[in-house]
C-alpha cells in the first residue's frame, strides 16, 4: 500500500518525551474497497497510552498519536463494505490490522497473529491494509481514521459513544479469559485481583456472566468500589485472616495487578484444578514452587485483550447487560493534566475518555 491516495486530519501528538501535546496534521489512506473511514468523537485515555508517548519503553516514534479505544461515526466505506454504512457507531481497539492469513487470524484471534499484529499506534506498518504519511500507526487522539472493516467494531446504537471505547481495551481483556476459561455460563467462582480499570470490568462481566465474585485488593478501601460493581465478596490480599477465609474457593482468578508482585501468593485461593491468569504487564520475574501446583492440579496462564470476534462479542455483551464504565470526559488541553493523574496512580476506576469534537 505504498503509493495508496492519502487524506488530511488534525490529530493531538506529542514530539517528544518531553513536550506537550500539540494539534498537528497528519495522513492517513483515503478508504480503498475494504476499508471503512470514521469521524472519531471520543478516544479513551489509557495507561499504556502515558508509557508510550513517554518514551518509558525507549522506542516510541515521534511524532507520537496515541490512543487504541476509538468510537465514533461512519462517514465512508469501500465498495467491499457491507456491514457497516455512513452514519454507524463503530470502533477501533489496540489491533488495526494483522496478516488475515496465519491460522490465529484465521481463528479470529488476529491479537496472536503469527507475523504480529499492528497495534493502533506506534506501531510499523507492514500488512499493507493501511497507511499513513510516517509508515507507523496514529491512534485515536485525531478527528478521523481509517482501516480495513475486519478491524472495527460495531457500537451498539443505545450504547453511549464516549463509553464504548474503554469496552476495546480494558473490557476484552478480562473478557477474553472469562469466556477462554468457561465461565460464561455462569455457576463458578471467579476472583478478580485488583480493583482498578481492569478489576471493575473483571467484577462486573464475571457476574453479569452468573458466577460469585471475589474482588481481591490490597487495600481495605477498595471494598465498597468492588461491592457496587457487584463483587458478592472481598479478599483483603494484604491480610492474612482474609486471605485464609477464602482459601481453595476459586475456579478461575483474573490477576490485574501490574506493579511487581509474586503470582504464587495467590495459589492458596484455587481449587482443585483451579487457573490463575496473569494479565497485567510485570515485567519482573515470579518464583513458584511445584508444589502446589501439583497438589490441587492448579494452572498459571496468560491472557492479552481478545480477537475482532471477541472484542464484538464482548460489546453486544456489555450492551445488553448494562455494563457502562465510570468515565470522566476531557478536551486535549487537559492531556497534560491528565497524564499527569495517570501516573502519580494507576487504580482508578474512572477511566478518563478524550472528546474530540469539544478539542477542534
Ligand atoms: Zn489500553
Ligand atoms: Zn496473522
Amino acid at each position: 500500500m505504498a503509493d495508496v491516495p492519502m487524506y488530511e486530519t488534525v490529530a493531538w501528538a506529542k514530539k517528544s518525551a518531553a513536550d506537550k501535546f500539540e494539534k498537528i496534521t497528519i495522513k492517513r489512506n483515503l478508504p480503498g474497497d475494504d476499508d471503512v473511514t470514521f469521524d472519531l468523537k471520543y478516544c479513551g485515555i489509557c495507561h499504556t497510552d502515558v508509557h508510550i508517548a513517554n518514551n518509558d519503553m525507549g522506542n516510541t516514534h515521534y511524532p507520537c498519536v496515541p490512543g487504541h479505544e476509538l468510537a465514533g461515526i461512519v462517514s465512508a466505506v469501500g465498495k467491499n463494505v457491507t456491514k457497516y454504512k455512513v452514519g454507524d457507531k463503530v470502533g477501533v481497539g489496540c489491533i488495526s490490522d494483522s496478516c488475515m492469513d496465519c491460522a490465529c487470524c484465521k481463528d479470529g484471534d488476529e491479537h496472536f497473529c503469527a507475523n504480529g499484529f499492528t497495534m493502533t499506534y506506534d506501531y510499523d506498518i507492514k500488512h499493507g491494509h493501511m497507511a499513513t504519511d510516517s509508515g507507523y500507526s496514529y491512534g485515536g487522539y485525531s478527528a478521523s481514521q481509517t482501516v480495513n472493516q475486519r478491524y472495527l467494531i460495531k457500537i451498539p446504537d443505545d450504547y453511549p459513544l464516549e463509553k464504548a471505547g474503554p469496552i476495546f481495551c480494558a473490557a476484552i481483556t478480562m473478557y477474553s479469559p472469562l469466556a477462554h476459561w468457561k465461565v460464561k455460563e455462569g455457576g463458578k467462582k471467579v476472583g478478580i485481583i485488583g480493583i482498578g480499570g481492569l478489576g471493575q470490568f473483571g467484577v462486573r462481566l464475571a457476574k453479569a456472566m452468573g458466577n460469585e465474585v471475589y474482588a481481591i485488593s490490597t487495600s481495605p478501601n477498595k471494598e465498597a468500589a468492588a461491592k457496587q460493581a457487584g463483587a458478592d465478596n472481598f479478599v483483603v490480599s494484604t491480610d492474612a485472616d482474609s486471605m485464609k477465609s477464602a482459601e481453595n474457593s476459586m475456579d478461575l482468578i483474573l490477576n490485574t495487578v501490574s506493579a511487581s508482585h509474586q503470582l504464587a501468593h495467590y495459589l492458596p485461593l484455587l481449587k482443585k484444578d483451579g487457573t490463575l491468569v496473569q494479565l497485567g504487564l510485570v515485567l519482573t520475574d515470579h518464583q513458584v514452587q511445584q508444589f502446589p501446583l501439583m497438589m490441587k492440579r492448579v494452572s498459571i496462564a496468560g491472557s492479552l485483550i481478545g480477537g475482532m470476534p471477541e472484542t464484538q462479542e464482548c460489546m453486544d455483551f456489555c450492551a445488553k447487560n448494562n455494563i457502562v464504565p465510570d468515565t470522566k470526559v476531557v478536551k486535549a488541553d487537559e492531556l497534560e493534566s491528565v497524564y499527569e493523574a495517570l501516573s502519580q496512580k494507576n487504580d482508578s476506576i474512572i477511566r478518563y475518555v478524550l472528546d474530540i469534537s469539544a478539542s477542534q
